[in-house]
């Protein structure tokens, strides 16, 4: 489950910041989840939990935000928003899409005391 093994690197980097911060408690956690990052957003949260366990993120909640897909279709040269990873253009039907963006995993704010 390799949600864990991000989690994990969220709690490290959110403990780097309150190092640089000087803050004690985490509240909220923003994260943007792309929805063709392959990140199950209910692991990645599950994940968190025990990963900050005993950390000053323990008790935080993780907000995620799921931004769309987007990608440039090879077949009719169309920027088009995706789903799925595998899913075909909305507009020709084509499988040659390029993904362009909805990839991504990132810490985007934090919510602190
Ligand atoms: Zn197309």
């Amino acid at each position: 489950m390799h949600e864990l093994s991000l989690a994990e690197g969220i709690v490290s980097l959110i403990e780097e910041q309150a190092r640089q911060d000087g803050f004690r408690r985490v509240r909220k956690v923003h994260v943007l989840v792309g929805a063709l990052s392959q990140v199950m957003p209910e692991a990645l949260a599950f994940g968190f939990t025990s990963a900050a366990k005993g950390t000053l993120a323990e008790g935080a909640e993780l907000v995620l935000t799921r931004p769309p897909g987007t990608a440039t279709c090879m077949g009719c040269g169309k920027s088009v928003t995706v789903e799925r990873r595998g899913d075909p253009c909305p507009g020709c039907g084509s499988f040659q899409l390029l993904v362009t963006g909805g990839e991504e995993l990132r810490v985007t704010d934090l919510d602190v005391e």
